[in-house]
């Protein structure tokens, strides 16, 4: 599946898509996250949409657009990907439009997260994310004691909870204000292509998980996770397991014709093949055969 989640800064968009990545198996695009990896890494990217990001402004969509494109060519997003917090403007959804036309992989869905602006606020001051995994939990619904005290995969010791330098007060209100500007515009957009479906992002993460996956639909859900195990369980085909597989007769026809083949090749290179005992025998041309005997 070809999923967008839209919503505001902490209406759950990361969270959630989290959460289907472990069910679907295909991977999380999540433009904020590639974008703060570049700003640690201090690349040529990570450099220029520093600023605005520590402003909570939209970084260029010019940046953004080359940096999502090579992410979507990479292998792992064949079998779908779930797109979080990218597109951000019309001229983003209408790039993706393009390059996922060219691809041939339309989005399935486009989903809005619908939450208050007082519980987004509440929401952005409780995010903490860890700095190892990049797990993000909120300290409103999980104490503090309770996270850390669950090991963080990547070092297998407690997470180590930071605070985005984003999520402070006055940069939020702005980014509460650019979503409202430049982000909402894309609901209609999606409505338009009759790819909206949108839902109540309050409430417990079970609950918006739930409402999510009816969102997607339940036998669309379903299909991608069917392919998901079967992807799983799909027998690496080399020697012995593609022989396995190939029924009986496609043996002996493959088996014959390059029996065939072999015979041809040989006779080609000046050897004589005898085809009449159970395993071909060659012999040098001219040699072999009793004198005075003809053939
Ligand atoms: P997020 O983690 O999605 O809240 O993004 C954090 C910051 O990264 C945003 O406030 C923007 O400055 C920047 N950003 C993320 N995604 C985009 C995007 N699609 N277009 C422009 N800027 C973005």
């Amino acid at each position: 599946m070809r999923i967008v989640l839209l919503g505001a800064p902490g209406s759950g968009k990361g969270t959630q898509s989290q959460r289907l990545v472990e069910r679907l198996g295909i991977p999380q695009v999540s433009s904020g996250d590639l974008l703060r990896a570049a700003v640690a890494r201090g690349t040529e990217l990570g450099r220029r949409a520093k600023e605005a990001m520590d402003g909570g402004r939209l970084v260029d969509d010019s940046l953004v657009l080359q940096m999502i494109r090579e992410r979507l060519g990479e292998g792992d997003t064949r079998r779908g990907f779930i797109l979080d917090g990218f597109p951000r403007t019309l001229a983003q959804a209408e790039a993706l439009e393009r390059l996922l036309r060219d691809l041939t992989q339309p989005l399935d869905a486009v989903v809005q997260l619908e939450v208050d602006a007082a519980e987004l606020v509440r929401r952005i001051s409780g995010r903490r994310c860890c700095a190892d995994c990049g797990r993000v939990f909120n300290l409103f619904t999980s104490p503090r004691t309770a996270i850390e005290s669950e090991l963080c995969p990547k070092t297998g010791a407690p997470h180590r909870l930071t605070q985005r330098p984003d999520d402070n007060e006055v940069t939020v209100a702005e980014r509460l204000r650019v979503y409202e500007e430049k982000t909402r515009p894309l609901i209609d957009f999606y409505r338009a292509r009759g790819l909206l479906r949108v839902i109540d992002a309050t409430g417990n993460v079970e609950e918006v998980s739930r409402r999510l996956s009816q969102a997607l639909g339940a036998p669309a859900l379903r299909a991608a996770r069917a392919a998901k195990s079967a992807t799983r369980r799909a027998p690496h085909r080399t020697g012995a397991r593609r022989k396995a597989a190939q029924p009986k007769s496609a043996r002996r026809r493959a088996k014959s014709a390059a029996g065939r083949a072999a015979r041809r090749g040989k006779a080609r290179a000046g050897l004589r093949v005898n085809t009449r005992g159970k395993s071909p025998r060659t012999t040098r041309a001219g040699q072999g055969r009793p004198k005075g005997k003809p053939r």
